[in-house]
């Protein structure tokens, strides 16, 4: 038997519904924050992603699912969304729509790693991104976005990180001083934070290892070398947070993994799911549309992740409940009831119609199952007396209902049942 790949998971019925649910929730949301859908292609191009990531990164170095085509062309399941919206943005000049560009999108990423709790290899994000905005206002307003899509679901026990990274202003005289320290202490450092010395030695702060996290303890703090408009805007971002009441704590070391972070940064994390507890990270990337040959705008966004959102979340039951189980029996009623059931589906009414003859014993017993509100029973009986039998299936009760005018009877049946459950 041909199982699925590994680190690839199917969401089966059951879980599909709170995935529907999650996914409807942020909709709402990037609605009412105003933000607009966009849906970009599973497979980009490998150079894309080099580009925009950069190559001393995790994704780019060893996580990325990358495979020649048919036509020795170098591919690249996308492992985040940020850079094909980028391109997005620039292949059909999206930025000369409107001076600030709100877009978000749903879907799956996928990135080589070891599969674990909270890990996969398709994984899925929902990642919003703003494009045009320099201002403070905007960075406040996304990490509240993130932040109460988060808590709508019911998420306990979040935690707000932020940080500010600087610019390339001011970064460099703190990438200088840490790898100073990072060379100094060398020795001392895992197999992958020696590398980043000399490669992305920011990255190292991002290390999972405790002995590299306890070394950095005493590693130079950005904020000794912000400039002062860096200073400036991120305090002017923490004061738009307290006026939204949002509690945040600084994390002077917390530093994203992708190389075109600039500024405010964040992450949302849940620190009940131990090792993979971050639901969810986001930050400023000035400069990368134009290092992907678009123009100077700058950008800033987040993603959420499905699957560690779903650990969090707590959710109200999502059972589906049947509106109506239709039951007929013999095929003189079949017939009769498919018309009836057609427009029932058609006014959003969730029904199930049987189509395999089975006793009238057997199907209520399945309405039962399926917790339906009511059971529509047609037999002969019924027919030779124009009437149709609705049952509630709560109480039992039963009422007869004429089966003609079929316009009076879908009617009464809709004022009987009510709204749909699932509406
Ligand atoms: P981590 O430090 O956990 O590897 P990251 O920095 O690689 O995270 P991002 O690229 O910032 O993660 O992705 C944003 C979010 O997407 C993460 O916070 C997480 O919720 C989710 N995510 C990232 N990688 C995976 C994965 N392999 N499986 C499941 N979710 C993931
Ligand atoms: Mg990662």
């Amino acid at each position: 038997m041909v199982k699925a790949v590994r680190g690839f998971k199917d969401i089966l019925p059951g879980e599909a519904e709170k995935w529907c649910y999650l996914e409807r929730l942020a909709c709402k949301y990037f609605r009412a924050y105003s933000f607009q859908e966009i849906r970009i292609p599973i497979l980009e191009k490998t150079e894309l992603f080099a580009r925009s990531i950069g190559q001393a990164t995790d994704i780019v170095e060893k996580e990325m699912y990358t495979f020649l085509d048919r036509n020795k062309e170098s591919l690249t399941l996308r492992p985040e969304a940020t850079a094909g919206i980028c391109r997005a943005l620039i292949e059909h000049g999206l930025y000369a729509k409107a001076k600030v560009i709100k877009l978000y999108t749903i879907g799956p990423m996928f990135r080589h790693e070891r599969p674990q709790k909270g890990r996969l290899r398709q994984f899925h994000q929902i990642d919003a991104e703003v494009f045009g905005s320099h201002s403070a206002g905007t960075d406040a307003e996304i990490i509240l976005l993130a932040w109460e899509i988060l808590t709508a679901g019911g998420a306990k026990g979040l935690r707000m990180e932020i940080n500010s990274l600087g610019c390339p202003q001011c970064r460099p005289r703190f990438r200088d001083a840490l790898q100073e320290f990072l060379e100094q202490s060398k020795a001392k450092l895992c197999e992958d934070c020696q590398r980043r010395t000399q490669k992305n030695p920011l990255r190292a702060l991002d290390c999972k290892n405790e002995n590299c996290q306890k070394l950095y303890e005493k590693a130079p703090l950005i904020e000794d070398f912000w400039c002062s408009a860096c200073r400036e805007h991120f305090l002017e971002v923490q004061q738009y947070l307290k006026q939204w009441n949002l509690v945040y704590e600084i994390n002077p070391r917390l530093v994203r993994g992708l190389d075109y972070y600039v500024r405010t940064t964040f992450e949302i994390k849940a620190p009940q799911l131990g090792a993979q507890d971050t639901v969810a990270a986001g930050g400023r990337y000035d400069g990368l549309v134009k290092a992907l040959g678009g123009p100077d705008i700058p950008g800033i966004g987040f993603a959420i992740g499905i699957e560690r959102f779903l650990l969090v979340a707590q959710l109200p039951d999502l059972t589906p409940r049947l509106d109506l189980y239709a039951i007929p029996l013999g095929k003189r009623a079949y017939m009769t009831l498919l018309p009836v059931v057609q427009n029932l589906r058609q006014e959003g009414l969730m029904v199930e119609l049987d189509h395999e003859g089975r006793s009238l014993k057997a199907l209520l017993k399945q309405a039962n199952k399926l917790k339906a509100k009511a059971a529509l029973i047609l037999g002969d009986n019924e027919l030779d007396q124009g009437i149709v039998l609705l049952r509630n299936m709560e109480t039992g009760r039963q009422k007869e209902l004429p089966l003609e005018p079929q316009k009076e009877l879908l009617k009464r049946l809709q004022q009987e049942l009510g709204a749909p459950c699932d509406s």
